[in-house]
């Protein structure tokens, strides 16, 4: 979920407003820090929270959900001059967004060492280089540390205010319903334990004609 910011940088006084993003690997409860590890970019301004403890079956779940924009409500659209209009919690889904892809293939290798579906298991995926600048994203949250000021480039600028954004202006194209299937089956493969891992049976998923694209036949109890 994006927010709006206006930062102040401490150094050389420089103000400033920013557009925040805010990104959820695996089920988060933003109420319960304790289930999560935060991540961020003071450059680029973007918080990533990984889920701390997962079962593989509410794993795939969540990837099944987060695949796709059809899954998400609302999904707000309209068109203006400029591109469009788009509720930006419709672009949180994982293919959107290199960051989020590349934690979830680490999360998903986790889960592949263990053989029970249902069974938490502790995830720390290690550590994160940001994919837009290049640097290490710090464990910690923008609340609570400092931020890279655009002008002067010192790391000793602060929030002073945010107000979420419900819709912003993005230069939206659709994802295709191959692209969607092919991320939950490459997630859900990496997830696989290596002795359960039947190759015939993930080719099934995407030509199977009586379910539509997203539907997940382990999670639906058919295979077992
Ligand atoms: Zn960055
Ligand atoms: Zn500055």
């Amino acid at each position: 979920m994006p927010s709006h910011f206006r930062g102040h940088c401490l150094d050389c006084g420089h103000e400033w407003d920013g557009l925040r993003w805010r990104i959820a690997c695996g089920p988060v409860d933003f109420q319960k820090p304790e289930t999560y590890r935060g991540y961020f970019c003071p450059r680029c301004f973007v918080d990533l929270y990984v889920a701390r403890q997962l079962s593989r079956s509410s794993w795939l779940r969540w990837v099944s959900e987060n695949a796709s924009e059809i899954t998400r409500s609302p999904l707000l659209f309209s068109a203006c001059e400029l591109g469009v209009r788009v509720d930006l919690q419709a672009l949180g889904v994982i293919s959107r967004s290199p960051l989020l892809f590349e934690a979830c293939e680490r999360v998903s290798t986790i889960l592949a060492g263990v053989r029970s579906r249902y069974v938490p298991v502790r995830i720390d995926i290690g550590t994160m280089a940001c994919p837009d600048c290049g640097d290490q994203m710090r464990i910690a949250c923008l609340e609570t540390n400092l931020l890279a000021c655009p002008k002067c480039e010192s790391q000793s600028a602060r929030l002073i205010g945010e107000h979420h954004a419900e819709i912003v202006l993005v230069d939206y194209f659709p994802l295709n319903d191959g692209e969607v299937r092919r991320v939950i089956l490459h997630l859900k493969e990496l997830a696989e334990h290596p002795e359960d891992h039947h190759p015939n049976k993930m080719l099934a998923l995407p030509t199977s004609e009586c379910r539509g694209p997203l539907w997940d036949w382990e999670l639906d109890g058919s295979i077992d």
